[in-house]
């Protein structure tokens, strides 16, 4: 025992010599020569491991690096990410981003900036992402509202440093200033994102002690601003900074300053090449371009981690719902009125429930149904918002919203009367209405909601989960088969 401690003691030191020994030894060759770089840059990975077609996923992706770009994990590589890892098909929505995090581990990322929807499964589950990668996930502009400081409880840092081939890297992240209508409201309710060129002087500023060669920014920011804010600090001396959230391809050069983006899912990268003199202390040479994830031969490490997710996936999809003798169309008014009823089901208050027909994209299948079934009929990851509606503005909703499809309502042929009561619907008096959240954000002419009433509630429940509780109560089989409402 005592010895173990005193091994643990000696430890640190025995670490400290060595370190110091091996950089005295490696000193004269750092100090001169020139040092190659190469960033590999993606983003906006939403999910897509297995890719939006077969052969332009994850895996394809590092073998492509590991051919065309001549990519090692202890080669003069950095990967990195403009964020949005999650959020997208099941398979990584369901185990909200977990696997997503285990493939970019097993690519080998170095870093990635926070994007707005890497809040989508609430702050504890961005923490646990966050241990769970072996890389930092940066964004100076991420604050507090009540401290003002960077929330590092959850693991966000502002930025890195990383030493590549003799290259000290200070790498910046940013988060964009959209997140707070981006993402669930409700996850980011104490948190303020802050303006990008105050936030980025400072952390230039912080980052000018650690001595590093060439300052990178990643931003979850579109180029619509990242361009300018690029222009508005080119006193800083970035080389690179890599966008997202708007899915531009792009590799372009503003001043001094590299701009990479990729187009998202996995479909492309951007890259650049930096030749840095370590002897005169400059950037001698960089280069860029963008490339499409094609032809790569599969990553068998990262192929088995996609399969593993996928069987995962399959288990859950597999789960059976019902059962029903009839098939019915998406447009069919007995499945749109069976989900917006089901929604009713969640909130007693609620009288109204109103949903885009379009927001229903599969038939229910006449015999077996699986959860597959209801993920390919209510696909997005929307959410279920409570507004509260005068009598007036329902209507005015109802008519100028694409394709309504409403419950809690009974048409007659010149009014509506309020299904509850049986009552005319009544212009003063005020009602509490079921939407999802595409439409409070304006989607498909429902543009008025969010003015009529600016605090909405997002019950943080997915638009799919009451009609799959709806099913199950339903308890249906093949000798009691389904009766939709
Ligand atoms: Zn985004």
């Amino acid at each position: 025992m005592r010895l173990f401690l005193l091994l643990l003691l000696a430890l640190p030191l025995l670490l400290a010599c060595s370190s110091s020994l091996r950089s005295s030894s490696l000193e004269s060759s750092a100090s001169s020569g020139v040092r190659e770089l190469t960033v590999l840059y993606s983003n906006d990975e939403h999910g897509w491991m297995e890719g939006r077609e077969s052969g332009r996923g994850a895996a394809d992706l590092l073998g492509l690096w590991r051919e065309k770009e001549g990519y090692s994990e202890d080669g003069p590589f950095l990967l990195l990410s403009g964020g949005d890892h999650w959020t997208g098909p099941a398979i990584s929505t369901w185990f909200e981003g977990e696997g997503m995090v285990e493939v970019m581990n097993t690519m080998g990322y170095d870093a990635s900036a926070i994007g707005n929807h890497e809040f989508d499964f609430g702050l504890d589950n961005l923490e646990q992402r966050i241990r769970q990668a072996n890389f930092p996930y940066l964004a100076a502009n991420i604050q507090w509202k009540a401290s003002e400081t960077l929330p590092s409880e959850l693991g966000i840092l502002a930025f890195t440093t990383t030493v590549v081939n003799d290259l000290t890297i200070g790498i910046i992240g940013l988060s964009t200033t959209n997140t707070p209508s981006t993402t669930n409201p409700i996850n980011i309710v104490d948190l303020s994102f802050l303006d990008y060129e105050s936030v980025l002087r400072e952390t230039v500023e912080q980052l000018e002690a650690e001595d590093s060669d060439l300052i990178f920014v990643v931003a979850h920011v579109c180029m619509a601003a990242l361009r300018p804010l690029a222009a508005a600090v080119a006193d800083l001396n970035i080389s690179l900074m890599g966008g997202g959230h708007c899915n531009e391809l792009v590799a372009e050069r503003i001043g001094k300053t590299i701009l990479l983006e990729s187009n998202g899912h996995f479909r492309s990268y951007a890259r650049a090449h930096f030749e840095y003199d370590l002897g005169r202390d400059s950037l001698i040479n960089s280069s860029f371009s963008t490339e499409k994830n094609e032809a790569g031969s599969s990553d068998e490490a990262v192929a088995r981690l996609v399969a593993k997710w996928r069987a995962a996936t399959e288990v859950e999809l597999s789960a059976l719902l019902g059962f029903s003798s009839r098939e019915y169309l998406a447009n069919d008014d007995r499945l749109q009125r069976a989900v917006v009823e089901s929604w009713l089901q969640i909130d007693s208050a609620a009288a109204i429930a109103i949903n885009n027909r379009l927001a229903l994209r599969a038939p229910l299948p006449q015999g077996e149904v699986t959860l597959a079934d209801i993920v390919g009929l209510l696909p997005f990851e929307n959410t279920i918002y409570a507004v509260e509606l005068s009598g007036a503005e329902v209507l005015q909703v109802l008519a100028a919203g694409q394709s309504p499809f409403v419950t809690g309502l009974i048409r007659t042929e010149n009014d509506w009367l309020l299904a509850k009561t049986g009552r005319l619907i009544d212009a003063d008096q005020t009602y509490r209405v079921l939407i999802n959240s595409f439409m409070y954000e304006g989607g498909a002419g429902y543009d008025a909601i969010a003015k009529f009433d600016s605090a909405g509630f997002d019950t943080e429940i997915h638009y799919r989960q009451p009609l799959v509780d709806w099913l199950l109560d339903q308890d249906s089989s093949a000798n009691k088969p389904l009766t939709l409402p």
